[in-house]
């Protein structure tokens, strides 16, 4: 058996031994996914029917790889195993079972989009403030529920999400909870979230259905059980629980989902599921060079909560982590994408074998573009690419349709978006009235009473005017002072503003990040005519250069959708503290662990070469700020970092060259929030006070920081923000949205 050869002894421990319950919680690049692959092929080989075996990975792509490597082992009939994520398996189990819970075997899988959609129509009808209830901020709620395994019939009764409800100022949400349920059980329609719920009522429920399954999956194999909810949990606990042959892999060190609900409890829960429990070990690392292995180590050492393992590896030494300071986010792009060009031609690494790696999706803009300029092919993963992406794509239609009000795809995007009360039946009697008439839809817009009368021409007439009002701006003003105006002007800036979920967070971060690349256009001294006009014919090229042959891109992704892959490089941007770790995360220390375990994952994807790169000044939330280097560069063991120093000198300004440095000469103190953290000097509870009650002079307390003084009050964009004095960490600047403090 040729596959045996490939596995070291206690992997093909782990490989031979086919019954029972077995763990391995390893580190990265021990070869975890090798070990649960070569185990179902040894099963196959050893006439284990494919159909008996259920798989479950991370994502469908996982899956595929997996089974690709399985029918090289033992040929084709490995084509008849279930694998696939939890969500498509149990999907498919669902539609053969639909009956059974009162569903028609077609029913309807709603995505996001659509339950918010239904979300909105139950707020509507319950008369609810839908500015409080936000559909996402509600669908988060339910999610969190379901996945919970909390039905609605039991939200109401279930006292930590209804305080929390109602400490958030939501007390209805049970109300719309089951309202939802119960308009999407009469659709025929499950949400994402159901497909987990809904398998763990049908085995609840009905024991025989349970038996069958039982039957059918003698074998159970989990991938990432690390990012497993309870839900999950509770459906392979069901299922393994009459042959009880269930093998789950995975890194506690891995776990990035918990603000998804994963929860790493579950490892534990294991073992006291299965006292007879098999548990392998894997030490070594076959991924990374020795430098990258023991990098990771020092890093994730500083987690306090982690489960005891060892990694070493037998490859080389290898090159040091090399840490790229750039003056600008812009410039760190460019240092980046030099980088790379170097790697593809001097050290003849391909394309496919290199990804950049970003805490947060709007980090690509700046890439992308800097990347286009040397003719590099990047390919966003699992994500769409910058320019792809609805509020880009919304907010590049205001452009378009300003400039050129006869663009009627644009129109389309535009005219009821924000929601201003013009439905698809009025628009297509625009149309329509347009054809008739042989206009374009702009001159029966902006002539709307000759063609129309009552609501519908007072609500056109005042989007016309808008955009008459748009149109006087870009005759007088540049490429970026037109694109604010109208990203206030239209409300799409404060739309997404006021959606608080992360994807809301998400996507007004993207907007911030276009408009921050359309005031770079705007700044740059070497253009000549900075009229929007001219921006938008330049970012056309980079869209459309986005739909050629991708075999030879480089990667681009968040570090959340890398997890189980490998690169040869890794370029891991924006090490930079309030970016990664991110602000939002810096709440606690399980937050900041996560961020940890995140950049855990970050730096262990590649196998030769790591680069770092942060930038001193980045634009944000419409601003340059000034940046520090991210904690996490500190934290790892010196001797793994290059301390290269190139010819440019240290005051790198926006527009220098970048090179490298010696960072830590930057760094006026070390940056560890957590160790210098404070603690409130009397034991009074702490609850946070309302952000419009803070001003100036008051004594306010951070959990983290302390007491301080705020000594300046300030508005950046839609964001609140404070300048507080510190007694013992200094100054900072905190976000009031984010910031949680107690006036004393
Ligand atoms: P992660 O935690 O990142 O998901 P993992 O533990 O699943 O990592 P794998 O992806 O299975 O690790 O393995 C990492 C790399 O090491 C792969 O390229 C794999 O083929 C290789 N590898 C694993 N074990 C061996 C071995 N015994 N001999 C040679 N190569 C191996
Ligand atoms: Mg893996």
């Amino acid at each position: 058996m040729d596959y045996l050869e490939g596995l070291n002894p206690p992997q093909r421990e782990a490989v031979v031994n086919m019954e029972g319950p077995m763990m391995i919680i390893a580190g990265a690049g021990s070869g975890k996914t090798r070990v649960l692959t070569y185990k179902i092929a040894h099963l196959i080989a050893n006439g284990i029917e494919p159909f008996n075996i259920l798989s479950l990975t991370f994502t469908n792509k996982a899956s595929r790889e997996m089974k690709e490597r399985i029918v090289d082992v033992v040929g084709d009939e490995a084509k008849n195993l279930w694998m696939g994520t939890f969500h498509s398996v149990f999907a498919k189990i669902l539609r053969f079972e639909a009956d059974k819970l009162g569903y028609q075997s077609n029913f309807t899988i709603y995505d996001s989009e659509d339950a918010k959609s239904v979300i909105k129509g139950v707020v509507k009808d319950y008369k609810l403030d839908d500015k409080l209830y936000k559909p996402n901020v509600v669908l988060s709620r339910i999610s969190s529920a379901k996945n919970n395994l909390i039905s609605w019939r039991s939200y109401e009764a279930n006292n930590d999400m209804r305080l929390e409800d109602e400490a958030q100022g939501r007390p209805k949400i049970f109300e719309i909870y089951k309202e939802y349920a119960i308009r999407c059980f009469r659709a025929n329609a499950m949400d994402f979230d159901d497909l987990l719920f809904n398998t763990n009522v049908l085995f609840h429920q009905h024991l025989d259905v349970l038996n069958k399954y039982q039957h059918k999956f003698k074998f159970v194999m989990i991938d990432e059980f690390q990012d497993t909810n309870i839900s999950q949990y509770y459906i392979t606990r069901k299922l393994a629980a009459k042959n009880r042959n269930i093998c789950v892999v995975g890194d506690d060190a891995q776990s990035i989902y918990a603000f998804r609900g994963a929860n790493i409890q579950n490892i534990l829960n294991f073992e006291k599921d299965y006292p007879e429990l098999k548990v392998i070990k894997l030490e070594q690392n076959y991924r990374s060079t020795q430098t990258i292995v023991e990098a990771a180590n020092s890093v994730i050492k500083h987690n306090k909560n982690q489960l005891e393992k060892s990694t070493f590896t037998q490859n080389g030494i290898g090159d040091r982590i090399e840490v790229i300071r750039s003056g600008s986010d812009l410039d760190e792009a460019k240092a980046v994408a030099q980088s790379i060009q170097t790697a593809i031609m001097r050290d003849r690494i391909n394309p496919q074998d290199i990804a950049i790696l970003y805490r947060t999706n709007s980090q690509s803009r700046a890439l992308e573009e800097a990347l286009v300029k040397l003719s590099i092919k990047a390919q966003i993963f699992g994500g769409l690419s910058f320019y792809q992406r609805k509020e880009i794509k919304d907010m590049i239609a205001y452009l378009k349709f300003v400039t050129n009000p006869k663009d009627e795809e644009a129109f389309k995007r535009v005219i009821n978006y924000p929601k201003r009360g013009i439905g698809p039946t009025t628009v297509n009697n625009l149309f329509v009235k347009a054809a008739e008439n042989k206009l374009g839809i702009w001159d029966v817009v902006s002539n709307i009473r000759r063609f129309f009368g009552g609501r519908i021409a007072t609500q056109v007439e005042n989007f016309a005017n808008m955009i008459k009002v748009f149109q006087m701006q870009t005759e007088q003003k540049n490429a970026f002072e037109v694109a604010s105006f109208i990203a206030k002007g239209s409300g799409i800036l404060r739309e997404l503003y006021e959606d608080k979920s992360p994807e809301g967070k998400n996507r007004y971060d993207n907007l911030q990040e276009l408009l921050n690349g359309i005031q770079g256009f705007a700044d740059d001294p070497s253009k000549e005519d900075k009229k929007l006009g001219t921006y938008l014919e330049e970012i056309s090229l980079i869209t459309s250069s986005e739909k050629e042959d991708m075999s030879d891109a480089i990667t681009l992704m968040t570090i959340h959708m890398s997890k189980g892959l490998e690169f040869d490089y890794c370029y891991i941007v924006g090490m930079e503290e309030n970016l990664f770790p991110s602000q939002m995360m810096l709440e606690t220390r399980e937050d900041l662990e996560e961020e940890r375990r995140l950049f855990y994952v970050a730096i262990t994807r590649a196998k030769i070469k790591v680069f770092l790169t942060y930038a001193l000044q980045r634009y944000r939330f419409g601003k340059q700020i000034s940046c520090e280097p991210s904690r996490f560069i500190d934290e790892i063991a010196p001797q793994y970092i290059s301390m290269k120093r190139n010819s440019i000198s240290d005051d790198l300004g926006p527009g220098n060259t970048p090179g490298f440095s010696n960072y830590r000469s930057l760094r006026q103190a070390p940056s560890n929030f957590i160790k210098k953290a404070v603690k409130p000097k009397d034991d009074r509870p702490f609850v946070p006070s309302k952000a419009e009650d803070l001003s100036v002079g008051h004594i306010v307390r951070h959990m983290k920081f302390g007491d301080g003084k705020v000594v300046k009050i300030s508005e950046e964009g839609l964001d609140k923000r404070a300048d507080i004095s510190f007694e013992e960490v200094g100054k900072k600047t905190l976000i009031l949205t984010f910031a949680k403090l107690m006036i004393i």
